[in-house]
């Protein structure tokens, strides 16, 4: 079952053993219970929040970078890949209909998670590097710009740009006694389907179910079903 518009408000725990979570409907206000053997938490840049309701106090995981695209006009009808001047960042111009999307930039964000917005020394970065290869594009020119924050796992005080964009998955469990309770972290949609994989068999496995996830072979929703002997094959010939 799932359940959309839903808030976690609270875990529901009995000793070291997590039994549930509290939610609220967001819709109409409702609170309910709902107890799981297990509860996996995928809250992004709320993660740490989410864990801060099963410790009773904060718990530091996740470090966000903030990443910001222009919008432009058409710059080239190339998807171009460059690397910034002033400090060796890759950065980006692709085609985006009749515009350019010019990308993006990883700096660290410590602000309010629901106002991420591109600064003025953000959009700033970018027009720098852009107008090195395209010096008549002008700041007036941009149609808008938009922000977004990677969720990362807090591996140290590296650079943003070196921060590992794998996932983790974090089996409270393990990481302090606290059984039932999962945290999976950082990664990227391109590796969504396996990342569920991995959760979903390390579920299985805690709970003695002997079945494996099957994710990896079965389309989504709407999808063909593609032979995986022909994917195989079109890769090979595209590698020669
Ligand atoms: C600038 C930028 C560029 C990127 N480029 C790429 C790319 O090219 N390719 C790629 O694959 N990935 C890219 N990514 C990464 C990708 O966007 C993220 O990895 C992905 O969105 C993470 O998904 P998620 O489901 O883990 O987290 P999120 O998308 O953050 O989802 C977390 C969800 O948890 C919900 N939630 C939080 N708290 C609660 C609560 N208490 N109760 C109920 N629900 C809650 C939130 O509402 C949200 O829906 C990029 C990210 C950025 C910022």
């Amino acid at each position: 079952m799932a359940l959309n518009h839903a808030k976690v408000t609270g875990i529901l725990k009995e000793g070291n053993t997590v039994s549930g979570v509290k939610v609220q409907d967001m819709l109409t206000g409702k609170e309910y219970e709902i107890k799981s053997r297990m509860v996996v938490n995928a809250a992004g840049h709320w993660m740490d929040a989410v864990c801060g309701m099963m410790y009773g106090q904060p718990k530091r995981m996740v470090r966000r970078t903030k990443g910001v695209h222009l919008l432009t006009p058409r710059l080239s009808n190339n998807a171009l890949v460059l690397y910034a001047k002033s400090d060796g960042r890759l950065w980006f111009v692709i085609p985006a209909g009749k515009y350019s999307l010019v990308g993006t930039t990883d700096t660290d964000y410590k602000g309010d998670l629901e106002a991420v917005y591109a600064e003025k020394a953000d959009v700033d970065y970018l027009m720098q590097e852009v107008q090195k290869v395209f010096p008549n594009l002008e700041t007036k020119d941009i149609y808008y710009t938009y922000a977004g924050l990677r969720s990362l796992p807090d591996s140290g005080d590296e650079k943003p740009g070196n921060v590992s964009r794998a996932h983790k998955t974090i089996d409270h469990e393990k990481l302090d006694g606290v059984k039932g309770f999962i945290s999976v972290l950082g990664g990227k949609i391109t590796g969504a389907r396996g990342i569920s994989e991995e959760i979903t068999d390390l579920v299985c496995k805690k709970l003695d179910i002997k079945t494996k996830c099957k994710t990896a072979t079965t389309p989504l929703p709407g999808a063909p079903i593609v032979d995986q002997g022909r994917i195989i094959k079109i890769c090979r010939r595209d590698k020669n």
